[in-house]
């Protein structure tokens, strides 16, 4: 049994309980002691009644004598048939009387509904402490947990060092605030924008920016929240959350984290419990295909491991834009460092520009972290301004923390690591079909990567013809293939690509059977899952031996084939080699459109125009 369920049974016995003791304590007559039909008798003939109730099932009475403190003695006893009873009472001198039973129905009101209503009364007054906007029938809605913001303060300039995506985003900003002028002229209009990017680096942030620049409505949710909640309420808080956002229309819908709720079927979900996100998963999608986008909403969400989503969720008309929210390079930094020390008050030595130079890796929040910590030294130090030893200082306490996290860079892994990425990029532009490049970078990701290359895949792809293989296994060896030219030796940077291309050609061999040797012949068996990192490399095929060696000697082929395609075209391209690692020293990062400049081509792109 799971949390939700436990909490609810919990829930529920709570409520009976009081229930049961409402009943006892105000129905039920606790104050009457039940005695024995024959011991009221008893007491009839000592005289000891002063007065008996007659009901329907029970006799009701008072006793003459007190108690030691002068309080009156209730008694009651089931009625029973006995024709001498009023002899004995008249006998007795009791006072006797019937009583009108009330009817059934102000039995059951008073006795259930009406402790039902104080019930819910308390509940409603305690919801409505909880939150504003949290009336009496949100209940099972949301606890406050949809945030719904009118004038939302942040704008684009906020938002720093991320400049591509703001211009990607400036046309959704454009289209929120003149949806007539777009639907006039028949334009498509995004549904969905998926925000990508390493923790920290401003998704929230622009997501947020979008909305304020267009003067809209901004609702914000976060998907790991809908998982825990009780099973069906995650559902029902989709559908409510759209209800609402279709009421404010036009406006800006945020889910964080995505991937606590989209991630794929089936992928890391062991332990039970995934029924509940499947299906709030699953209202999602409903509700994205289901409403009209002339009204306005767009459903923007954040997402550090686009790789695990759903491809449901990626299909065109859900979150079919992805947008890039990366961390900063130097120029990036200097913005963002110039944002948030802006309401400090800044010494006459603090040089932003250095501060930029001396914090590779950090992302956004790490650096507006650092800012503030400055203040707080600055502060502490009694001074006027936040001067830049507050800063240094400030660093060191920062990059402590962060250490665990990436490391940094000599100057020489730099140079490295600058080649080796050139070389994926500069192979994926000119070996003819593998996907655009988006981006390549040096700044540390995190443990596993120093750099790393971005390609956008044009499209959906779910065939792929021998030739396109090919290619990819050529840009995956080409970062290898590039240290090996410069250095003449390889690192072990390299490691994971290796991998990669390893077993995409193992593929190739045995089960898109794409080799000369074996031909159109399929050796059963999926050695790896797509999801599961890949394999260690080790198959379960079941053929001998000797055809496993042939196997090895076919994928060797494929590689060495691909491997020397990536050389010759890096040593072709030397020069443009040298060029652009040189810059990309220098600024970090290069962009898509100017690696292709720089080679001299064109982008190939067909599914991505349209907006
Ligand atoms: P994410 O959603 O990507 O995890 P957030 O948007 O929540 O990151 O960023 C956290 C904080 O870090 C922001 O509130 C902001 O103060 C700071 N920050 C992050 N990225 C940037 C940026 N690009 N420009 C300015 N501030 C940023
Ligand atoms: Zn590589």
């Amino acid at each position: 049994m799971n949390k939700k369920t436990q909490f609810s049974i919990g829930y529920f016995l709570f409520i009976f309980i009081i229930m049961s003791l409402i009943h006892t304590l105000f129905f039920q007559g606790a104050r009457y002691q039940r005695i024995p039909y024959n011991e009221f008798r008893a007491m009839l003939k000592e005289g000891d009644v002063e007065r008996v109730d007659i009901r329907g099932d029970r006799l009701q009475g008072i006793l003459k004598r007190r108690d030691a403190d002068g309080a009156q003695r209730f008694f009651e006893t089931a009625k029973v048939a006995d024709p001498e009873l009023i002899k004995l009472l008249e006998g007795a001198g009791v006072t006797f009387q019937g009583q009108f039973e009330p009817p059934w129905l102000v039995q059951v009101f008073t006795s259930w509904v009406l402790p039902l209503g104080i019930l819910f009364a308390i509940y409603a007054f305690v919801l409505r402490r909880m939150g504003p906007g949290q009336g009496v029938m949100a209940f099972g809605k949301n606890k406050a947990k949809i945030f719904a913001e009118k004038e939302v303060g942040v704008r684009f300039e906020d938002v720093a060092g991320v400049d591509e995506a703001k211009a990607e985003l400036a046309e959704v900003v454009d289209y929120l605030k003149n949806p007539d002028r777009y639907l006039r002229l028949g334009g498509k209009i995004p549904r969905g924008v998926l925000l990508v990017g390493p923790p920290g680096c401003g998704k929230t942030l622009m997501a947020k920016a979008v909305a304020g620049e267009a003067g809209v409505f901004f609702f914000s949710i976060s998907g790991s929240e809908f998982v825990e909640m009780f099973v069906g309420l995650g559902a029902a808080r989709v559908r409510d959350l759209f209800e609402q956002a279709m009421e404010k229309a036009p406006c800006i819908v945020f889910v964080d984290e995505l991937d606590a709720l989209g991630k794929a079927r089936g992928v890391g979900n062991i332990a039970g419990g995934h029924d509940e996100r499947e299906q709030t998963l699953n209202q999602l999608l409903v509700e994205m295909d289901g409403f009209d986008t002339r009204k306005g909403v767009i459903i923007m969400a954040a997402t550090n491991r686009p790789e695990i989503l759903d491809p449901a969720l990626l299909r065109p008309g859900r979150f079919d834009r992805q947008v890039l929210v990366d961390k900063p390079d130097l120029s990036g930094r200097r913005h963002i460092l110039e944002v948030h020390t802006k309401v400090l008050v800044l010494g006459p030595d603090v040089n932003i520009e250095r501060l930029a130079e001396m914090t590779p890796g950090l992302s956004g929040a790490d650096l507006a972290n650092l800012a503030n910590e400055a203040a707080l030294l600055a502060a502490r130090h009694d001074r006027d301004a936040v001067m830049m030893a507050d800063f240094e200082e400030a660093f060191e306490r920062v990059a402590a923390g962060l250490e665990k996290r990436s490391r940094v860079m000599t100057n020489e892994e730099r140079r490295r690591v600058a080649y080796h990425e050139l070389g994926h990029a500069m192979v994926a532009e000119l070996v003819g079909t593998a996907d655009p490049v988006q981006k390549v970078s040096i700044i540390p990701r995190g443990l596993a990567a120093l750099g790393y290359t971005l390609q956008r895949p044009t499209e959906d792809r779910y065939l792929l013809s021998k030739k396109e293989l090919e290619d990819r296994i050529a840009v995956l060896l080409a970062g290898r293939a590039a240290e090996e030219v410069v250095f003449e030796e390889v690192s072990t940077g390299a490691q994971n690509d290796l991998q990669r291309a390893t077993d995409m050609a193992r593929s190739m061999v045995t089960e898109y059977g794409m080799s000369e040797r074996f031909g159109p012949h399929a050796m059963g068996g999926t050695p790896r899952s797509l999801f599961l990192g890949g394999g260690n490399g080790a198959s379960h095929l079941d053929i001998s031996e000797a055809t496993q060696r042939e196997v090895d000697e076919e994928v060797e082929k494929i590689l060495d084939g691909a491997s020397a395609r990536a050389t010759e075209i890096l040593r072709e391209r030397r020069d443009d080699l040298e060029a652009l690692t040189a810059r990309l020293l220098e600024q970090e990062t290069i962009g898509g459109d100017e690696l292709r400049t720089a080679l001299g081509v064109a982008e190939a792109r067909e599914g991505d125009s349209a907006l």
